[in-house]
């Protein structure tokens, strides 16, 4: 009997799509598969005219993340199941062909994105897969720049900066750091350059100008042994950013960047160890992946001849360690929390005893699936550490009783019950699943529920009592049975998730019996209260209709990536979705430059999989809800879109544009649920049952951050000044909203809908920032009490610059009345006041404001060289000392930019 086996792939890599791959770069449409491309792009099966050999076809494959085991179906990828062989070339050197799947995994995170080529050959068939393993934590500075304004000004480009003495993933260390910025000739930084340490929190932990010293002959800053060891002793441990501006004394040159760094972490120790606490030697050379949940950390190691194996510098985070054995994914793995001030931690996976046979027949790998000679429910992982857990938390009249671990409940042969409770700190619980399918059956159904008790007030604080949970059905011919996530991010909106698969088993269960196998593992993160439950229900038959996945994809149509801002350095991680409330445009005398085409432009691809997978689909809805129950479904069917239905079962929505939904502007996270309806057989038309099944999911998320037009809100609508980006260009978070009403500032651009941006991340507004929601351009103050265009920066800052040169010619010629120094003086002052004013909050990451004659009377209180008065200081007006968080900037001279953390 062949058991076939293709459903392990994890949520987060369930994805598999190709890509039209010509000559190596990737033509559009993104993501979309070759049935779905608009006629322009050429099938994916023809060969560029530059390939080799008919019958080599190349792809792209969607990019993975580094760390990763990914299990991809190759009849997804339009491959033969049956195909013969692969080849990995690159940056991933174990690859595997196995019931129906190709299998590989990636290397950890080497601070860059790295590629790699799957060669996999089917008779005489050769197929090239290029994969694209995009770094989570870019270890190079990265640039920033505001990009082109109204004025229609080039892009600047910002020369490269090389920062020499960090250690891997950007470590400080004790050693000297250089900063160089590369190209620059001789430039006089030293003055007004600036180097900021910031945490998570927005924090100002040190001022690198404090410490570090300019060499003139090549421009650069230099940090010395004893510098950075009084810079270290002000550090806190872990993730940290930096921010870089580098300003020339004449302020003509000004240029940001942004780095990520790690202010050592953890050494974490691992071993590998049978049920039994012997320690397991047997698994020399292979590797552990270390996946960070929050912050992205991903690194591997490799298992010595003792059976243990070490990372170091792990930054307090959430964890999921697994081994990177591509025929037994997830088997071995654990999760673990790294606290805050933890230097030392050791962790324990536990070998079950069906893995510690060397046989390799296939006979002993169908025992080692269906779990022989391990027990039903064991205790898989430990982790301790030096570090100081988080306090106990009094959780009042939600206390529940500890129950029994885990249970498994056979109700009768026709159905089974799996579940796995952790009721202890750090602990990890795994129930195996052994089920039976009796010859001639036809048909399974798999429910899988999370359930959690840290929700709703721990996983809506994004607590650190953050649970993991894992499942994996093993055996059935079906793809989405395996998932792993941890509650801040699966639970946000919800206590309970469900997603319930029907799975057609006649072929394989024509002969003889299939035995059904995986496991449910679940695992209490920062103290033993408020456990998670992970459970999977297998029956014997399934009835009605059911969603078995529904995913949003990026790129989009237009090879556009979408919903997750793909640059770490000025963007807050999302995923973000924009909600648009009306059709109606505004009434009064802006409403003409509102949002120009927003619905159909810069759409989402979906894909849905739905069983029976014979059933006639007449209805497809999509709705959102904030606490994952009973959402607010769009009454527009979404099939009157374009979608295909080429393969049975799945639904494919190329450039779907969301419906509208009206209802009050949410301030935290909504759940998106899609509800089909449709016949099967002769059965009247029946729905799905969003509470069984639904959910949309990108990327491994659930949850995702709304954002909103601006401009569309009846407040806000007047103070939007500029021209107008399709789309629209003001989707913010409700929290950037509330901030904006509260304030009386004039905004241009903020996000474009959906977060779209360019290949290399830049916002599709044209910024190197600008995809979270919650960076706002907008006008200075213009000194009169107001924010008018003209002294508030409007062609280049024109107006400002010829106020300088007025006022600079009054006091050149001692004119007896001087109204433009007064003028002067007055938006010098009022633009002062804001800055200060807004870097002094909280939730401020970053100001940039112009540089030249900006930076000249603002900060220097000088008039310009050039000007009548030239750089003598400007009279009734002293210097003044820019708050930490404010920097200099080319290319705001019209505005000025503010981002903050307004969201949940
Ligand atoms: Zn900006």
């Amino acid at each position: 009997m062949k058991t076939t086996l293709r459903t392990m792939a994890v949520a987060v890599l369930a994805s598999a799509l190709l890509a039209a791959c010509g000559g190596g770069t990737q033509a559009p449409p993104g993501s979309a598969p070759v049935a779905e491309a608009p006629s322009s792009t050429p099938p994916i099966a023809e060969a560029p005219p530059s390939a080799p050999a008919a019958s080599v076809k190349r792809f792209q494959l969607e990019e993975v993340k580094p760390a990763e085991v990914v299990i991809l179906s190759l009849q997804d990828l339009g491959l033969p199941a049956d195909a013969d062989s692969v080849t990995p070339s690159g940056a991933i050197s174990n690859a595997l062909l196995m019931d129906g799947t190709l299998r590989f995994s990636t290397p950890g995170d080497t601070g860059e994105d790295q590629e790699a080529t799957l060669e996999i050959k089917s008779g005489a068939a050769t197929t090239i897969s290029h994969v694209l393993i995009r770094s989570q934590r870019l270890t190079a500075a990265q640039a920033y720049d505001d990009g082109p304004e109204e004025d229609g000004l080039p892009i600047p480009e910002s020369p490269p900066l090389t920062v020499d003495g960090l250690g891997p993933n950007n470590t400080i260390t004790g050693a000297p750091l250089t900063f160089r910025l590369q190209g620059i000739g001789a430039l006089d930084l030293k003055d007004k350059s600036k180097g900021l340490v910031m945490d998570k929190n927005n924090n100002v932990l040190g001022r690198l100008e404090d410490f570090w010293s300019f060499n003139p002959t090549d421009s650069s800053f230099s940090i010395s042994v004893s510098a950075m060891q009084r810079l270290l002793h002000t550090l806190p441990s872990g993730d940290l950013n930096l921010g870089l501006n580098f300003v020339s004394k004449d302020a003509e040159f000004a240029v940001n960047y942004d780095m990520l760094v790690i202010k050592q972490g953890a050494k974490v120790s691992g071993r590998l160890q049978s049920l039994n606490g012997d320690s397991v030697t047997m698994f020399a050379g292979r590797k552990i992946l270390l996946k960070g949940y929050n912050e992205q950390m991903r690194a591997e190691a490799v298992v010595d001849a003792n059976g243990t194996f070490t990372f170091e510098n792990v930054i307090p985070d959430t964890y999921f360690l697994t081994w990177n054995d591509l025929r037994n994914p997830y088997i071995v793995s654990g999760s673990m929390a790294i606290f805050k001030n933890t230097t030392q931690a050791s962790v324990t996976l536990v070998v079950p005893p069906n893995m510690l046979e060397a046989n390799t027949s296939s006979a002993k790998l169908a025992a080692q699936r269906a779990g022989a000679g391990t027990p039903l429910s064991y205790v898989s992982g430990y982790v301790t550490q030096d570090g100081t857990p988080p306090p106990p938390r009094d959780i009042g009249t939600t206390e529940i009783t500890p129950s029994a671990r885990s249970a498994t409940r056979a109700a009768d042969g026709a159905s089974a019950t799996f579940s796995a409770t952790s009721n202890g700190l750090g602990q990890d619980v795994i129930t195996n699943i052994n089920f039976t399918v009796p010859v001639g059956t036809k048909s399974v159904g798999v429910k899988m529920t999370v359930f959690t008790y840290e929700y709703p007030q721990y996983t809506r604080q994004q607590s650190i009592y953050n649970d993991t949970w894992a499942y994996s059905v093993v055996g059935l011919p079906a793809t989405g049975l395996s998932a792993n996530g941890l509650v801040n991010h699966s639970h946000y909106t919800q206590g309970r998730t469900s997603k319930t698969v029907c799975v057609d088993v006649t072929e394989q269960t024509r002969n003889a019996a299939l035995t059904v196998s995986g496991f449910v593992r679940a695992i209490n993160i920062g103290d033993y209260l408020l456990p998670t439950t992970t459970t999977v229900e297998l029956t014997l038959a399934c009835k009605g209709l059911s969603v078995s996945s529904a995913r949003f994809l990026s790129p989009n149509a237009n090879a556009h990536p979408v919903l997750n801002p793909i640059r770490t350095g000025a963007n807050l991680p999302g995923p973000y979705l924009s909600i648009q409330q009306s059709d109606a445009l505004p009434f009064g005398p802006y409403r003409l430059i509102q949002r120009s085409g927003s619905g159909a432009s810069h759409t989402i691809p979906l894909e849905i999989t739905y069983k029976p997978a014979d059933a006639k689909i007449t209805e497809v809805h999509i709705g959102i809800s904030p606490d994952g129950g009973d959402p607010a479904f769009a009454a527009d069917n979404l099939l009157g879109q374009a979608h295909t239905t080429d393969t049975p079962g799945k639904i494919k929505f190329p450039r779907l544009s969301l419906p509208t939904f009206a209802g009050s502007m949410l301030n935290g996270k909504l759940a998106v649920t899609v509800r089909i309806a449709g016949t099967v057989g002769d059965t009247p038309a029946i729905s799905s049952d969003p509470a069984e099944g639904g959910k949309v999911e990108f990327d491994g998320a659930t949850a995702f951050t709304p954002l909103y037009l601006a401009a569309d809100v009846a407040s806000l609508s007047g103070r939007r000044y500029g021209s107008r980006d399709a789309g629209g260009d003001s989707w913010a978070t409700q929290r950037t909203i509330n901030w904006l009403s509260n304030k009386p500032y004039r905004f241009d651009d903020i996000s474009g809908k959906h977060v779209t941006q360019t290949a290399n991340g830049r916002s599709i507004l044209g910024h190197e920032g600008h995809s979270d929601g919650q960076q706002i351009d907008m006008r200075y103050a213009d000194g009169r009490g107001g924010f008018g265009d003209a002294l508030g920066g409007q062609g280049n800052g024109a107006q400002i610059k010829k106020l300088i040169d007025d006022a600079a010619a009054e006091v050149a010629g001692n004119a007896a009345q001087k109204p433009s120094l007064s003028a002067l003086q007055a938006w010098i002052a009022a633009n002062r006041a804001l800055l200060d004013r807004e870097a002094a909050h909280a939730s401020t990451r970053v100001i940039y404001i112009g540089d030249s004659f900006i930076e000249h009377v603002l900060i220097d209180a000088k008039f310009p060289p050039g000007a009548s008065a030239a750089s003598t200081t400007i009279p009734g007006v002293t210097a003044w000392t820019k708050p930490a968080k404010v920097r200099t900037e080319a290319g705001h001279l019209s505005h000025w930019h503010i981002s903050i953390s307004a969201r949940p």
